[in-house]
């Protein structure tokens, strides 16, 4: 037995009554008018879906207090739930703790039958109400509750209006709807099914069937994309129905409390007069913008105004909100925050700051680090271009900001597949179901020809700030040819088949033909604004992986503190360099000493030009980490080998013997890291010099050079003292030729669970510690960084992994070993500099381990996303 809570009785948790249902309460004790109903919690659903003694149908007490709740509902209604005379028309939707559009599944007008339409008809003297509202419920019921899918009635449907010659659904007359009622019972069955006349049985069914969807494949798979747990389960709102299909003073709409893409401050939604609620989501009939409400129904559109204002005001934040109009009375149905974009999301933001609703510090956690991702996303550089204007082919609703470039794939399975091998899709449906969810996980943007601003798509894809073009009309696709055709504007046509190139701006709604070239974004604005407020509260710095002058240069104005990375043997992938590193490796001594001395001229310029954009700011160069043999020809490019061959005056079969007898069984373990620089010390002597050559050359030049130099992959502090003692001396040298010195730091990484556990000794020696986390979560999973791809999705999938450890630290393993290294290096060394520089240093979720747990001084991630470490570190101390 489970608790149920009445509408406006108290405000129950979120997590009891779900999102929808916390609201409702809300509403309802606001004054605003609400229809009354009440909420079956998430408790209810989690015994349904996992206590076999509920045997998959609700138990008697739980029953027994739907039907008391339901007397109130009643009372409240003056109307009596499956009475012809007087009847009750009741709505069933889901509603977890967390917003899942689309996902979970809704029934509306149940308490329809065979005696209650002709009762309804009668009673408010509107038979074609009662019919439409009849066949709505025969298809909702038989698709949400019976599974039979719901082409079968959208088919009878449409031949319904092709045999009346008619457009929109509302065109059909009463009678011709009482024939669709049989035809869609005819539907029921074909299927083998009974549609049950007792109305206490539609509603039973109907709220196990929701139950039921919060385990169906649907809802799983956006929660595992969306990564939601730890949810009871979905919660389920029966309440009094509405109707905005009682003619031409009732109407329904969805509307957003300020705009969602970029967040101006003005209504933003739609409405349909004559309809119910899913004619406005469906893309079925093509809504009004809610602005002409105003016209349409001024009083209305003032209360609506009003309540908008109301539930910002209460709720603090941005609302979506679902109304109808019931014979020119306003009704409000549901309201929750309303998702957004990023632009938006920072706009919003800091205009709430700005009108006194929130405080500065709820301004940054209103905005997620995802927010920031869709920002920094690419865009079309100039869409004023000649070029960009011609490849304009059409125009849609521009749903969903940020431009989006692939190939044309118009199934689920065509993305996903595309996404496996790496070809970037752009997904184009006629309009998209909750069943397309993985492909629009997987697509680069999505095209619909159907649907608004509110639709399926753009609700999705504004969620995960995936560009969208919705309802464009143009497009006419063609899935069983593989064929889209686009109607241009002066009437002409051009065809596309899947595989093709396009392109989407969904800013401006624009769709172009073939692959434009996209551009990154710019933090100007109302952005600047907000970010100087994430760097007033965040106590940690967010330095940067950089490698190159262009690198440091991004990173610089992308906001880094510095260069927590700089790997150094990437400056050794460029043709002519490469060439070198291998003269050094496999050459004479002769050869060797030379391409030492043409590699320190590239590293010191490489230096100089880093030290130039970081002026002032530290810059942690680490010595060379990788295995050499990333550094050899393969053996399978005989014309690569060749090449190397001829250069370096050997034949291809002694290069070959040379590169074999280099070969290593597990590289990854092998001679890399400081291992390198011990067994060969002319290498980081050769960088060491550049370094600091670079750092003086930089200081003469009137830069601020902060160079502190980091050994990789130190497990005993043996090897740090060797290395550290080489650069010493180099340094040494150095100065005293040029008789001038400057500061510079030995750090090391720890990345290596032997050095975690020894940081006491090591932090004797060493002036900082960079933790590794990549080679660190690789040695401490014992998970190979290249070869985790063959099991983690098992891994995922079976639970034995919660997210991918190279993504998200593992707070409890990994996580140990670095608040260890932290407490031991601090207890010798106090005012040790502690940062890391693995890839989670650009995690939203590590960022927050990093900062509140680990207390390390720095994170350091790639210059793209140094935005979002800096308000993830930020939200750490909010
Ligand atoms: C690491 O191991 O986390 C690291 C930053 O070094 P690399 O990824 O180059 O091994
Ligand atoms: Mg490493």
């Amino acid at each position: 037995y489970c608790p149920i809570a009445p509408f406006g009785k108290g405000n129950e948790a979120k997590h009891v009554l779900g999102g929808k249902g916390a609201n409702l309460a809300e509403m309802s004790e606001l004054g605003l008018s609400v229809p009354p109903g009440f909420t079956i919690t998430t408790e209810c659903c989690n015994k349904f879906c996992n206590d076999a003694t509920w045997d998959n149908s609700l138990p008697k007490p739980l029953w027994d207090s739907i039907i008391k709740s339901l007397d109130a509902v009643q009372d409240d209604m003056s109307s009596v739930f499956g009475s012809p005379e007087n009847p009750l028309l009741l709505s069933v939707r889901s509603g977890a703790a967390i917003s899942m559009p689309g996902m979970m599944d809704t029934v509306l007008n149940l308490g329809m039958n065979d005696k209650v339409v002709e009762g309804l008809a009668k009673k408010t003297d509107n038979p074609r109400f009662a019919w439409d509202s009849y066949r709505r419920f025969l298809e909702m019921f038989g698709n949400v509750v019976l599974e039979i899918p719901r082409s079968h009635f959208e088919d009878e449907l449409d031949d319904m209006k092709y045999e009346k010659g008619v457009n929109e659904d509302s065109d059909l007359s009463a009678e011709d709807l009482q024939e669709l009622v049989t035809r869609f019972k005819a539907v029921y069955e074909t299927m083998d099914m009974q549609f049950p006349q007792d109305v206490l049985e539609q509603l039973s069914l109907s709220i196990g069937a929701v139950f039921k969807g919060w385990m169906g494949p649907r809802a799983i798979k956006y929660r595992e994309v969306e990564n939601i747990r730890n949810l009871l389960g979905t919660a389920v709102n029966v309440q009094a129905m509405v109707f905005g299909n009682m003619g031409d003073t009732s109407g329904t709409g969805v509307s957003f409390s300020r705009e969602p893409n970029i967040g101006t401050r003005e209504l933003f939604g739609e409405f349909l007069i004559n309809a119910q609620g899913e004619d406005v989501v469906s893309g079925v009939r093509t809504p009004r913008p809610i602005s002409e409400l105003e016209d349409e129904m001024p009083e209305v559109y003032k209360e609506f105004v009003e309540n908008n204002r109301i539930l910002e005001a209460k709720f603090r934040d941005m609302q979506d909100i679902e109304f109808t109009i019931q014979e020119g009375k306003l009704y409000m149905l549901q309201t929750r925050n309303g998702k957004r974009g990023g632009e938006a999301a920072v706009k919003i933001a800091v205009d709430l700051v700005s009108e006194g609703l929130i405080s500065k510090n709820e301004a940054i956690k209103k905005v997620l680090p995802e927010h920031l991702d869709q920002l920094l996303h690419p865009r079309f550089p100039d869409v004023e271009q000649k070029e960009y204007r011609d490849a304009v082919i059409t125009r849609g609703l521009p749903a969903s900001p940020g431009a989006a470039v692939g190939r044309i794939a118009m199934s689920n399975e065509k993305v996903v597949e595309n996404k496996k091998n790496g070809i970037p899709s752009i997904m184009v449906r006629d309009e998209t179901s909750p069943d397309d969810v993985e492909g629009m996980f997987s697509a680069e943007g999505i095209l619909t020809a159907r649907g608004g601003m509110t639709s399926h798509a753009a609700v999705v894809a504004r969620g995960w700030g995936k560009p969208c073009v919705c309802g464009c009309t143009a497009l006419s696709v063609d899935e069983e040819k593989g064929e889209i055709t686009l109607t241009m504007d002066d009437g002409s046509q051009k065809t596309f088949k899947e595989g093709d190139f396009i392109s989407l701006n969904g800013q401006s709604g624009e769709v172009l033909e073939g692959s434009q070239t996209v551009a990154p974004p710019t933090i100007t604005g109302t952005l600047k604004n907000f970010m100087e407020w994430v760097d007033d509260v965040r106590e940690i710095d967010v330095l940067a992986n950089a490698d190159t002058p262009a690198d440091a240069k991004e990173a610089r104005k992308n906001g880094a503190n510095g260069i927590g990375l700089c790997r150094s043997e990437h400056m050794f992938f460029k043709p002519e360099r490469i060439s070198k590193v291998r003269q050094l490796i496999l050459g004479s001594n002769e050869q060797a000493e030379e391409a030492l001395k043409d590699l320190l001229k590239f590293q010191r310029e490489d230096y100089e030009g880093i030290f130039k954009e970081m002026d002032g700011l530290p810059v942690t160069i680490r010595l060379l980490d990788p295995p050499l043999h990333e550094f050899l020809p393969s053996l399978k490019e005989e014309n690569i080998l060749a090449d190397c061959a001829e250069q370096l005056g050997f034949t291809v079969d002694e290069l070959k013997e040379k590169v074999e007898a280099m070969e290593e069984v597990n590289p990854m373990l092998g001679l890399r890291g400081c291992r390198l620089g011990i067994t060969r010390p002319s290498i980081i002597k050769m960088q060491t010099r550049a370094i600091l050559e670079a750092a003086l050359n930089a200081i003469d030049a009137g830069i601020d050079a902060k160079p502190d130099i980091m050994v990789p992959l130190v497990g005993k502090v043996e090897e740090f003292r060797n290395q550290r003692d080489v650069i010493k001396s180099v340094a040494d040298t150095v100065f005293a030729e040029q008789g001038k010195s400057c500061d510079y730091k030995i750090g090391t990484m720890i990345e290596i669970p032997r050095a975690a556990l020894t940081a006491h000794e090591i932090a004797e020696e060493a002036e900082f510690f960079s933790f590794g986390s990549n080679d660190l979560t690789q040695m401490t999973f014992g998970y190979s960084r290249d070869d985790v791809g063959s099991f983690l999705p098992d891994y995922l999938n079976k639970g034995i992994l919660q997210d991918d450890p190279f993504v998200t630290i593992d707070t409890e393993g990994v996580g140990q070993l670095i608040k260890m290294t932290v407490e031991r290096g601090r207890n010798v060394r106090p005012d040790l500099k502690i940062g890391v520089c693995g890839e989670h240093g650009g995690d939203p979720r590590s960022v927050r381990f990093f900062a509140n747990e680990a207390g390390l001084s720095y994170v350091s991630c790639s210059p793209f996303r140094v935005p979002i470490a800096r308000l993830a570190a930020a939200q750490a101390s909010v």
